[in-house]
């Protein structure tokens, strides 16, 4: 039997949107994000949407029972009876433990392991046009003619947030954020790790191995 109700763990460049998304459609579950959550509970007008707003508004971050009410109300509905991929929710521990007192069933947590010298090599090739935004890659989709647009012909450049500097502050913030999660995980038995660095198929093969129950 196969664990569906999922959180997949890993940092930036690991992979996690990619692995998602097959796994939605091979589970046949939602993936459940808490960005789109907020956006949607604050266009909807909800009660918990107009509380998010007011917290968005004055530039705050949601507070964690706010969020986990949202996710709680998501979770309810009849696509998600069947199981479900959190995506960006939980990163803390005191997220996690507000999910566990709410009763949100979590049975499978599995981490995508990816060393930061390749998360950097992967996320510092990423090049943005100038002019329209779109955006490449040197390594995975590189534009035809170097440092111009194929949509374009604009300018592409690395943003400040794609530099190796800036990547590796990024990865070592997420790493002591979310090694209390790892860790509180672990303790219920919960988690998995998985290599991630192998070819996409064979990433995902690693995955569905460890959601076996
Ligand atoms: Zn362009």
């Amino acid at each position: 039997m196969k664990a569906k109700r999922l959180i997949l763990l890993g940092p930036p460049g690991a992979g996690k949107g990619t692995q998602s998304e097959r796994l939605v459609v091979d589970l046949g579950i939602p993936q459940v994000s808490t960005g789109d959550l907020l956006r949607a509970a604050r266009k909807a007008g909800t009660d918990l949407g107009n509380q998010a707003k007011d917290f968005m508004d004055a530039g705050k971050l949601v507070p964690d029972e706010l969020v986990v009410a949202l996710v709680e109300a998501r979770l309810r509905e009849d696509d998600a009876q069947v199981g479900y991929i959190l995506d960006g929710f939980p990163r803390t521990e005191a997220q996690a433990e507000a999910m566990t007192q709410r009763d949100i069933r979590i049975e499978r947590v599995v981490n995508l392991q990816v060393p930061n010298e390749k998360l950097i090599g992967r996320l510092s090739g990423r090049r943005v046009c100038r002019e329209c935004g779109a955006s490449f890659h040197v390594q995975f989709k590189p534009t035809k003619v170097e440092d111009a647009c194929d949509k374009c012909g604009g300018e592409t450049y690395q943003r400040k947030d794609d530099s190796p500097a800036v990547i590796a502050q990024r990865l070592e913030t997420f790493a002591a954020q979310t090694a209390p999660l790892i860790a509180y995980y672990d303790r219920f038995g919960l988690l998995r790790h998985v290599d991630g660095q192998g070819a996409m198929g064979d990433v995902y093969e690693g995955i569905v191995a460890a959601l076996e129950v």
